[in-house]
């Protein structure tokens, strides 16, 4: 069955067409690793989680690559500022150097491959770092700068967007927009206000390079270890919608204009989670974790449950309220999977209806709903219900086949811990969230009363 997936670059929905048979080349780029990241920035990785099941789901092998940026993204789109590593450095109080950094990134990549273990997203085959690929980023800027691409001032080598006439096409930038300084600052060394930097010069911390000691600009980075790991061009390049304007333009200029290829044949980009309606900002501040919906019981789980309810190019606004009605429905969802006898069979015409969907640009909204379309059924046996709908979680990702009512009376690992969480909110007086996880564990099957003794568990 044909896929089809919205291309920015056309800005239509385009049917996928892989470069090599049955092998999708995917480059999302990744987390800036200064900090946790935030419920905004899981959601554009669940989005490339769902793509890559939806393409596995279709039989496609898929290499993906995620890039960790640990230096260079600066905390504007513009060139001027402060490193959002630097910033980071600065906030933990570390010395001032590259090891201090390193160090820093890597505590905060691992509790961002603990956030992707937590929401069920597959790890992708690479995790490449910026700070591994510096050589071959000076590599990079030294063949722009044989092409006479390239000019020095005083803060480092620009590329010069003047020499690459379709500078812009993705989202049909237009220069007059990035210009108002909403985007870019205002630089007056520069040629044009968009040329952005390739080697940026810093005299406190940095590598040595024949430009002298400093950093490689956010941008080269993505060029450099896309074309590493996937060549160029490669299939897919994901990101959140934000990075059109800049960053997914300025790969595009450097990658197309040193190799005369363009860089990926689809872009596509999630849109935002909003609180309030407003954009959310790991760099503003205040911003929502996973920790802070597992203080407020809620599970990483029916976070992407949540999401999957709207399609990755709407906005969403976020409310504990909206994700707690989530969680419930997936309680339920849950509870009544669980009963359904297993050994049934996929139902052929619910999977192309479910094919149907996800394959026209990811529309998971209508493929949730499908699955409640199943639940009411009646006529279909129980079990080639249930076969079907934990058919589709391959690409939901919900876990909806791990939680099992045991067949003896041991209790699984994850109600005792829901078990030991909840006597510790009691402990602290926290009866709301005390509630809630009864309710997770009356609604994976057990019950779990207060005896003399202490705690039991039971099945129901
Ligand atoms: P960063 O860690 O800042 O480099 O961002 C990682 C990814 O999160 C990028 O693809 C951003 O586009 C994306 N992103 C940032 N904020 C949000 C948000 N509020 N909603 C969805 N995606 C976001
Ligand atoms: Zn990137």
């Amino acid at each position: 069955m044909e896929i089809r997936l919205h291309n920015t670059l056309s800005q239509k929905l385009e049917t996928f067409k892989p470069i090599k048979r049955g092998l999708v080349s995917m480059y999302n780029c990744g987390p800036t690793v200064y900090d946790y990241a935030h419920i905004g920035n899981l959601r554009t990785f669940i989005f490339a989680d769902i793509l890559r099941k939806t393409l596995e789901y279709n039989s496609y092998t898929v290499h993906q690559v995620m890039n960790i940026t640990d230096v260079g993204h600066l905390t504007t789109d513009g060139d001027d500022g402060d490193d959002k590593m630097t910033r980071a450095l600065k906030r933990e109080n570390k010395p001032f150097t590259l090891e201090a950094m390193r160090e820093i990134a890597t505590f905060y990549f691992e509790k961002f491959v603990d956030d992707l273990k937590s929401l069920n997203i597959s790890s992708p085959q690479e995790f490449p770092r910026a700070s591994d690929n510096i050589q071959e980023d000076i590599i990079f800027i030294q063949e722009l700068e044989k092409k006479g691409l390239t000019y020095k001032i005083s803060g480092g080598i620009y590329f010069d967007i003047s020499k690459f006439p379709s500078y812009g096409k993705l989202g049909n930038i237009s220069l007059d927009s990035l210009k108002d300084g909403a985007r870019l600052t205002i630089n007056p060394e520069k040629k044009n206000p968009a040329d952005f930097v390739l080697w940026k010069l810093d005299s406190k911390i940095g590598w040595k390079s024949p430009w002298g000691v400093g950093f490689p600009g956010w941008h080269i980075e993505c060029s450099v270890m896309s074309r590493k790991y996937l060549g160029q061009p490669f299939d897919i390049h994901t990101g959140g919608i934000d990075l059109i304007p800049v960053h997914h333009n300025n790969e595009i200029a450097q990658s197309e204009s040193a190799y005369n290829e363009p860089l990926a044949h689809y872009w596509m980009h999630g849109a935002f989670v909003t609180v309030n309606d407003a954009k959310m900002a790991k760099s503003v501040g205040g911003s929502i974790t996973l920790k802070t919906l597992e203080d407020e019981t809620i599970s990483a789980i029916a976070y992407r449950y949540w999401l999957l309810t709207a399609h990755y190019r709407s906005p969403i606004n976020f409310s504990l309220e909206a994700v707690r009605g989530a969680q419930n429905a997936l309680i339920r969802l849950m509870v009544t999977v669980s009963s359904l006898p297993t050994d049934g069979k996929v139902i052929l015409a619910y999977k192309d209806r479910f094919m149907a969907y996800i394959n026209d640009d990811l529309d998971t909204p209508k493929a949730i709903a499908l699955i409640w379309d199943i639940l009411k059924d009646n006529n279909q046996s129980d079990a080639d219900r249930r076969a079907t709908i934990i058919d589709f979680d391959k690409v939901f990702g919900l876990k909806l086949d791990t939680i099992k009512k045991s067949e003896d009376e041991e209790i699984p690992d994850e109600i005792t811990a829901l078990a030991e969480a909840r006597e510790e909110a009691r402990k602290e007086k926290d009866w709301v969230k005390a509630d809630a996880l009864r309710i997770e564990i009356e609604a994976r099957g057990f019950v779990v009363s207060d005896t003399p003794n202490g705690i039991k568990i039971t099945n129901k």
